[in-house]
Order: C-alpha cells, then sequence, then structure tokens
C-alpha cells in the first residue's frame, strides 16, 4: 500500500515521466525538473527523465488529450509529474476531447485511487491566508480523497429521455473504502494519530456503508484516534478551526470541494502540491492549480507548488525523506527571504518571476549541502 514503502522493493534506476501539459505547466515544470535534476546530481539518486504530450497539447499535435504513447510512458514510468492542462482553446471541443479527459484517463488506467492534498502554511505566509494568523498558524493538515470511484465515475449517468431531468450515480463497495481507508489510517499513523472520515450518512446510503467499513477498518489500528463528521459540518469546522484536523479521509465528491476550502488557508493556489497514487506506490503528482491561461507564458506563475509536488514524489515513490526535506527546507528558506512571487502579498521590490524564484530555490539547495 502506498507509505508502506520498502526501500529493497524499489528499482534503482526510477524513471519519471514529465507532462507539461498547457498554460503555464511547462514555465511550472521546468522549475521542478531542473531542481529535481539538481537533487539527483547531489544525492546521486539514479533519476532518470523523459517526457510527452498530454492535454490541450497533445490534442493538437494527435487529435487527442492523452494520446497512447504518452499512456504507454506513463505505465513504464516509476511516477509521473504533471503540470496543468486546459485552457480556452479548447472549451468548446467535445467532452471525450477536452483536455480534463487526461487527467481522468490517467488517473483510472494507473488506478490512482488515492488523493494526498497536504494543506501546510509556511509561517512566512502566515499574513497571506484568507483566515486570522491565529487560526492558521503552524497549519499542517492532509486531506485523502479517494479518487477513482464514487460520483464521478457511477453509472448510470446521463439524461432522461424526452425529460429535462439527469442524473448521476453514487456507488462505492466495501474495498474500495478499505484501501482508501488503509491508506488514511497508515499516514495518520505517521502524523499526529488523529483521522477524521468525512461523510453524509445522514443521507446517503453510500456514506453509511462508508463509515460501518471505516469503523471495522479502525480495530486494525488502536493507536489512531478516529472520529466521523459530516460533510457539511466538516466545510463549516475547517474554516471555524481548521487546526482541529489532522488527517481527513472522505470520497471523491467531499473531498474534491474540502481541499479546495483547505487550500485558501495557505495563501496561494500556486503554494499547493498534490500526489496521486496507487497500490504500488507509483504516482501522479501534480500542482492544485490549473493552467492559469491569464497569466501563461508571461513568466509570472508560482512553481513552487509543482516544486513541493516534485519533494511529495521523492518522499512518497521513493521513499527519498532527506532529499524531499531538503527541497522543502529551500523553499522555506527563499520565503524567509522575503521573496515573493506575484500571488502572494510581499513588498513589491522582492517580487520575482518564474524562473528567478526557481533559481532562489537552487541557490538556498545548494547551500543546504
Ligand atoms: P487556475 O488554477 O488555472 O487559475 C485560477 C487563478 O489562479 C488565476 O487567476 C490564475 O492566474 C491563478 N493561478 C493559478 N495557478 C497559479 C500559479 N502557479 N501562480 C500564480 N497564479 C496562479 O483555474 P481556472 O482559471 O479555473 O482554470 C484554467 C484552466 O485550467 C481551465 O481550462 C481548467 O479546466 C484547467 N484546470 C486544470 C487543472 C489541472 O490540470 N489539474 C486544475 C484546475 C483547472
Amino acid at each position: 500500500m502506498p507509505l508502506g514503502f520498502s526501500m529493497k522493493e524499489m528499482k534503482d534506476n526510477k524513471r519519471i515521466l514529465v507532462l507539461p501539459g498547457d498554460g503555464i505547466g511547462p514555465e511550472v515544470c521546468k522549475e521542478a525538473t531542473t531542481i529535481l535534476e539538481l537533487v539527483n546530481e547531489i544525492h546521486s539518486l539514479n533519476l532518470s527523465f523523459s517526457e510527452a504530450l498530454v492535454g490541450g497539447s497533445a490534442y493538437e499535435a494527435t487529435g487527442e488529450p492523452l494520446p497512447q504513447d504518452t499512456l504507454k510512458a506513463a505505465r513504464e514510468s516509476d511516477a509521473i509529474l504533471l503540470g496543468a492542462v486546459g485552457g480556452p482553446k479548447w472549451d468548446e471541443l467535445d467532452y471525450q476531447y477536452r483536455p480534463e479527459r487526461a487527467l481522468l484517463g490517467l488517473r483510472s488506467e494507473l488506478d490512482l485511487f488515492a488523493n494526498f492534498r497536504p494543506a501546510i502554511l509556511s509561517k512566512y505566509l502566515t499574513s497571506s491566508s484568507s483566515l486570522k494568523a491565529n487560526k492558521v498558524e503552524n497549519l499542517d493538515l492532509l486531506i485523502i480523497r479517494e479518487l477513482t470511484g464514487g460520483i464521478y465515475f457511477g453509472e448510470p449517468r446521463g439524461r432522461t429521455e424526452g425529460k429535462k431531468e439527469a442524473f448521476n450515480t453514487m456507488i462505492y463497495n466495501q474495498d474500495e473504502i478499505e484501501r482508501i481507508g488503509r491508506v488514511a489510517f497508515e499516514a495518520a499513523q505517521k502524523r499526529n494519530k488523529n483521522l477524521c472520515s468525512v461523510d453524509k450518512a445522514n443521507v446517503l446510503e453510500v456514506s453509511v456503508l462508508w463509515r460501518e467499513v471505516i469503523t471495522e477498518l479502525s480495530k486494525e489500528y488502536p493507536d489512531v484516534r478516529l472520529s466521523h463528521m459530516l460533510v457539511d459540518n466538516a466545510a463549516m469546522q475547517l474554516v471555524r478551526e481548521p487546526k482541529q484536523f489532522d488527517v481527513i479521509v472522505t470520497g471523491n465528491l467531499f473531498g474534491d470541494i474540502l481541499s479546495d476550502i483547505a487550500a485558501m488557508m495557505t495563501g496561494s493556489i500556486g503554494m499547493l502540491p498534490s500526489a496521486s497514487l496507487n497500490s504500488e506506490n507509483k504516482g501522479m503528482y501534480e500542482p492544485v492549480h490549473g493552467s492559469a491561461p491569464d497569466i501563461a507564458g508571461k513568466g509570472l506563475a508560482n512553481p513552487l507548488a509543482t516544486i513541493l509536488s516534485a519533494a511529495m514524489m521523492l518522499r512518497y515513490s521513493f521513499g527519498l525523506d532527506k532529499p524531499a526535506t531538503q527541497i522543502e527546507m529551500a523553499i522555506d528558506k527563499t520565503l524567509e527571504q522575503g521573496f515573493r512571487t506575484y500571488d502572494l502579498e510581499g513588498s513589491e521590490e522582492q517580487k520575482l518571476g518564474t524562473r528567478e524564484i526557481g533559481q532562489k530555490v537552487i541557490d538556498n539547495l545548494q547551500n543546504l549541502k
């Protein structure tokens, strides 16, 4: 299972597939890849890199947002670093050709069922948070969202013929709940041993099963304190007292919404990394933000979420905790020095572009050696 990592199982050569995608994707991926290359050199990690097309840029070149060649390369890799996909140019395409279809395709083809979304507020960005400083100081919570089931994938879905009526189906089976539950209990064991399972068990039958399975599973993890919370209350509690949470586990739909709420506590969407893992620790790592067409090509994008995603890759897919921590420390140092990108609050003199802030992180990383 993810996190139950054994170094012996890891092959020597670690193949990373970079999928830059659209908009600011290539700009932020470039900075993250440069940093991965640097830690590769410093620590002799034996990382190798290849690149492929995805999203709108893949559609332009091949007529498909997720070409077979890209899928093959993704299957053959040990981890994927993805920038972002999408943009107004492709908004009118049929659903099957939309760039976002590539993400769903990669998630389901690689069975990336466990989505990790940490919301960590750097102490140097407390004033950038949308909540008061005393509510978010030292915030460090982890949302684990089930990613390949639930209402986004449930069948049947569609329109009722002749009626202005549409429907989707929310389905979870015991195995799906159990495997995401295990990931969450194991993650909680490695943190503050506090797990909150979020559902809507007062209304939805799916949630009643969810609660039953998670409760049963908790018997195997007696060291973890388990609580249950209804999703509407969880949304409120996240804004009222976010530091009460350590790890949250929830289904696909609720996780999508709750993790965006948590996102705003960390200052900017440009700071949020994510990881989606399968049961062999293979993962796709990507910033939470999209392709930001409004700033694409201007060199203004904040690359820190993508660099933090690369650090998560080293930790979760390769068990390389030390270089991952060093990357995080180099980012923290950069923020401590007062450097900011344009999406973050700070003095105008210390605002930097994508390349420049990437270079500051590199300089700080080299000084850590
Ligand atoms: P977005 O995240 O791209 O942008 C929202 C706002 O945040 C914009 O003002 C943008 O400039 C800013 N922003 C985002 N990332 C930033 C960064 N790294 N640095 C500085 N500012 C940043 O969301 P959107 O505008 O709703 O979507 C744009 C496109 O991205 C759409 O086509 C959407 O479908 C796609 N999208 C893709 C993903 C993904 O690839 N995982 C996720 C969300 C949206």
